[in-house]
């Protein structure tokens, strides 16, 4: 079905990672009319919007990177997110991406009409596209806990990924909400400035040590001497991350998945007291929730100017946090670490297929998408991250480029006339649903725990197969999975 090669005009949303390498590698393709809209005034998605104390990325940073910008400079085994903010910037400055980005421009709709997607940003009408690529992100809309009284607390409150870095917290009495990945990086990086932390635990967590190394400066110039030491780096990571450890949790590697939940016991069992010991227990599987990676928590909790609350949280008040025993904990900030709504990557923006049916209404009990990137009904749109992608410790940014080498195979049917309209059809849609349900009943996340991966309805928002079959997958469109209009 060979066609005429035509221009393509295509909308990106989202200027985070999958954003940045979507317009990078359009490019790289030969389609170069892409404009990306961003809601906000920066790039950098996660690593802009998350400013928290102690933040770092728990995964290594030389596998957190684009496959076309290696970094040799990276400071530490898992690096500090304002470093990773600033190779987002950079990549993005370095590849001319940063002209293509409308910032402030958050999309308000998208509407398939005459085969094309209409777009209306909060700066108004924004024409049509031939294509949607979007990378809004898993997890950036912040979930507030429903807490009787959370609005009479007289102190600073804040969600993590609204840190407000005009409230000093040197001798400040502070209380954390949460216990998730995000909590345990703050907890360390600031028992030392406050006065007291409070930690308010629902749910105890299992915590594999891992030191963060800095990685030396020698290390580092060897790395930019010889481009195939960074590659040989990568390789070994990608094979101890995506091939052993994300195996392990997948239920692909039993050997491995026993020594992560012997190392996470035997780091619990370095908690002195042991009735602290007892209450950081967790009830349930390693790798239902997603695994925290520490060294530095459990010290940190240790400490006499820390303290785990574990009486369930009763109602804040103008003072503090009253716990269901009756004690008010005095505070005079409050950290918000509730984590994420993994579930409504889309937010507001309204959604509107060929059918006419707004996508939140498709939606409505479950997000279904054709192997995490594409959806029945919303032709020519294309997801990085979206739902059903590999999300636990994975790197996001070898996700999306994965993701990406699966979409721009279709792009390229677009863009060189084979078809006009690509639409994953229900049936193999429907077939792909099941199996990933049936894979996921048996798995280690629904083995019994509550966790962001879950909807309402119990769905879950991960990947259930192992990294190799994803990359499998990603690999090349199944065509005959798809209609396409010519
Ligand atoms: P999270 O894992 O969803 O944790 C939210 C915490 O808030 C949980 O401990 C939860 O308790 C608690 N919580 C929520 N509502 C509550 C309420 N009403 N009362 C008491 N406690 C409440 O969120 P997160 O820590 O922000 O992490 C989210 C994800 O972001 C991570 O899993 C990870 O994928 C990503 N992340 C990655 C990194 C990295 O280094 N790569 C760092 C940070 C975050 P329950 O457990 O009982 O529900």
């Amino acid at each position: 079905m060979a066609g005429t090669r035509r221009g393509l005009r295509i909308a990106v949303i989202g200027a985070g990672a999958g954003g940045i390498a979507a317009a990078i590698r359009l490019r790289e393709r030969g389609v170069s009319d892409v404009v990306i809209f961003e809601k906000a005034g920066e790039p950098g998605g996660t690593w802009r919007d998350n400013t928290y104390p102690g933040i770092t990325c728990d995964v290594p940073s030389h596998l957190y990177r684009f496959s076309f910008a290696p970094n040799p400079d990276w400071s530490h085994k898992y690096s500090p997110g304002p470093e990773i903010q600033a190779y987002m910037r950079k990549v993005a400055a370095d590849y001319g991406v940063e002209a293509r980005i409308r910032f402030n421009s958050e999309v308000l709709s998208a509407t398939w009409t005459g085969g094309g997607w209409e777009i209306v940003t909060t700066q108004g009408p924004q024409g049509r596209f031939d294509a949607v690529i979007t990378a809004v992100g898993i997890l950036h809309h912040p979930s507030l806990p429903d807490i009787e009284g959370l609005d009479d607390f007289a102190g600073a409150a804040f969600h993590t990924a609204r840190w407000d870095h005009s409230v000093p917290l040197e001798g400040r009495r502070i209380g954390v909400i949460g216990t998730g990945s995000t909590a345990i990086q703050i907890v360390p990086a600031i028992v030392d400035r406050a006065e007291k932390v409070s930690l308010f635990q629902r749910t105890a967590q299992w915590i594999l040590p891992e030191p963060n190394l800095p990685i030396a400066e020698e290390k580092r110039a060897a790395y930019r001497a010889d481009p195939a030491l960074l590659e040989d780096q990568y390789a070994h990571l990608a094979q101890a991350f995506n091939g052993a450890f994300c195996a392990a949790v997948a239920g692909e590697a039993p050997e491995v998945y026993a020594r992560m939940a012997q190392a996470c016991r035997d780091n619990l069992a370095t908690v002195a007291d042991p009735e602290l010991r007892a209450r950081l227990t967790p009830d349930y599987r390693m790798g239902c929730k997603r695994l925290i990676v520490s060294s530095l928590f459990y010290p940190a909790i240790q400490r006499p100017d820390a303290e785990l609350v574990t009486d369930p949280i009763a109602r804040i008040e103008a003072g503090g946090v009253r716990t269901a025993d009756g004690r008010l904990h005095d505070l005079d900030i409050l950290v918000l670490a509730t984590g994420f709504d993994a579930h409504h990557p889309f937010g507001d923006m309204h959604i509107t297929g060929r059918s006419g049916r707004s996508l939140s209404e498709t939606w409505a009990k479950g997000n279904v998408t054709y192997r995490g990137v594409t959806v029945p009904d919303l032709p020519n749109w294309f997801m990085l991250g979206g739902p059903n992608s590999p999300l636990g410790n994975f790197s996001f940014l070898m996700t999306a480029e994965r993701q990406l080498d699966y979409v721009l195979q279709l792009v390229d049917l677009l863009r060189d006339g084979r078809a006009s309209e690509i639409t994953p059809r229900p049936e193999p849609t429907a077939a792909w649903t099941q199996a990933l349900k049936d894979k996921l009943a048996g798995s280690i996340w629904a083995s019994g725990c509550r966790s962001w991966y879950f909807d309402a309805h119990g769905n879950v928002a991960t990947y259930p197969w192992s990294y190799e079959t994803f990359e499998a997958e990603m690999k090349a469109p199944v065509l005959e999975d798809y209609a396409l209009s010519a």
